[in-house]
């Protein structure tokens, strides 16, 4: 492949600056390495044409930071006459009137849209296996999932098919598959980016971010996205960090948590990867404090009542009425909505509504929602405790590494298990960065940095200073897929 697929964003942008290649150049090499990279099946439209046009038009020096830079939107982002599916046979026919806020800044920036990537259906999963358009393959062994739900665009950017992506982490969708498929994700404070635009899974959790490969790329990225939209009353009216300016900061002197009750769980090889990331920052200066979060393991079930009791609430829109999938022939009002939803939804966004609405009926709200909205208080609590005695908190993301294809299908609890470290952070709201940290059995393995709400900065700082003294980021899935590397 070529090698310029493989550089960072900022470096992509230096080279379209000093004129090495252009935007169009760019595009046409991704086009190409899509071509040859099909049957990982990242995109679910891909945007050959109008990226072209796009790049054979923009001004370098006139068109913003992003200017020619390819990037990819998770379908779950509403873009201007284009289809936004959300991975749902749902709205497989849905043209989207208008662009998300997270879209048109970038656009604003100068970036090129390429296609919108794959995901796990309304990003409910962890393995992109529940996608409407197929199950999205990891580049490093295509016999393993890419991690979900935004397992196309973590795919898409390791295997060299765009230059950055959005996300969207709802209990995990940006930080689990970045982990998988070794690059650097972002997800930021609930409020920190806009929703609009973004198609709802569960409101009070769910947070846009960059997914790239490195923290730089992901504090530009970031930059751009976030900050106040009147179109989104839940978003921050706080200022917008220079991130990209505050990634020079030393590492020396924070203070970096690490949690007790984490390490009990922790399979012993991720534990390696973490004490090795542990001890790099603190050849770099930084003290590790011992912390506890007493309430961590209430957090799954804390989370799949309260995420899917939102959904529940959230996916009634879809009844074949306005826009959507409406079955053929409806004998009835009740016979349009029944069919269209059923021959529309998939079995894992059901079985959320149905668990969503149980939880918060009327005999089994004070039992189940009520309940779980306490335990997530408590979930805060016990971060605003920690916080006061560390600067940052170093985590795994991830159990283990990439599973294999179909490993989890028959399971649904296996696979909410896949959330055991990074749920808890959307439930507390805060941000946390997954950044690549070694490798295990060849396939990418990653830690976590969960920070104070907005502090954002900090944890895109500590990850670039990491990454200046390592090349874990650097490296890439070899251009043929060995199978033997699934056995
Ligand atoms: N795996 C989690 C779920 O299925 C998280 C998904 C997400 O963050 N969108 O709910």
């Amino acid at each position: 492949m070529n090698p310029i697929l493989h550089k960072t964003l900022t470096e992509q942008r230096a080279d379209l600056l000093a004129g090495e290649y252009s935007p169009v150049e760019l595009v046409q090499a991704l086009l190409e390495a899509q071509e040859a990279k099909r049957e990982l099946n990242c995109f679910i439209t891909l945007l050959a044409d109008q990226a072209l046009a796009a790049a054979s038009k923009i001004d370098l020096q006139a068109a913003g930071p992003l200017a020619g830079i390819p990037i990819a939107h998770k379908d779950i982002f509403c873009m201007t006459g284009t289809r936004t599916s959300a991975g749902s046979r749902m709205l497989d026919n849905f043209v989207a009137p208008y662009n998300a806020t997270v879209v048109e800044r970038l656009a604003q920036a100068g970036a090129i849209v390429i296609g919108k990537t794959n995901m796990d259906e309304f990003a409910m999963g962890s393995s992109n296996e529940t996608s409407f358009y197929g199950a999205v393959k990891n580049p490093w062994d295509s016999k393993r999932v890419p991690g979900g739900s935004s397992g196309g665009s973590a795919a898409a950017v390791a295997a060299g098919l765009c230059s950055a992506a959005t996300g969207t982490d709802t209990g995990g969708s940006i930080r689990q598959p970045s982990a998988f498929c070794g690059i650097t994700g972002l997800k930021p404070t609930w409020g920190r980016v806009s929703r609009w635009g973004m198609i709802a899974f569960a409101s009070s959790l769910d947070q846009a971010g960059p997914m790239a490969r490195s923290a730089e790329d992901c504090a530009l990225l970031l930059h751009i996205m976030a900050g106040h939209d009147d179109q989104d009353a839940t978003s921050s009216r706080l200022a917008v960090d220079n991130y990209v300016a505050g990634l020079d900061q030393p590492v020396k002197g924070l203070k970096i948590g690490l949690c007790d009750e984490f390490a009990a769980s922790l399979p012993a090889a991720m534990q390696q990867t973490l004490n090795q990331a542990a001890s790099e920052l603190t050849s770099q200066g930084a003290s590790l404090v011992p912390i506890s979060l007493p309430h961590a393991h209430l957090a799954l079930p804390c989370y799949y009542i309260i995420a899917p009791a939102e959904c529940s609430a959230n996916l009634a829109r879809y009844d074949g009425v306005r826009f959507g999938y409406r079955c053929e022939n409806p004998g009835s009002l009740d016979d349009l909505y029944n069919r269209s939803r059923s021959e529309g939804f998939g079995a894992e966004v059901k079985r959320r509504i149905m668990a969503g609405t149980l939880a918060l009926s009327a005999g089994h709200y004070d039992a189940y929602y009520g309940k779980a909205l306490k335990v997530r208080r408590l979930i805060k609590n016990d971060f605003d405790f920690a916080f006061e005695q560390v600067d940052l908190i170093l985590a795994p993301s991830t159990v283990g590494t990439a599973f294999k294809l179909g490993e989890k299908t028959r399971d649904a609890s296996a696979l909410y298990q896949e959330d055991l470290y990074t749920n808890l952070v959307n439930l507390a709201g805060l941000p946390a960065l997954s950044m690549p940290a070694g490798f295990l059995d060849g396939l990418p393995a990653a830690v976590q940095l969960i920070g104070k709400h907005f502090d954002e900065a900090r944890l895109l700082n500590v990850a670039h200073q990491y990454q200046l003294a390592t090349d874990w980021h650097r490296q890439h899935p070899p251009e043929s897929q060995a199978p033997g590397r699934s056995a």
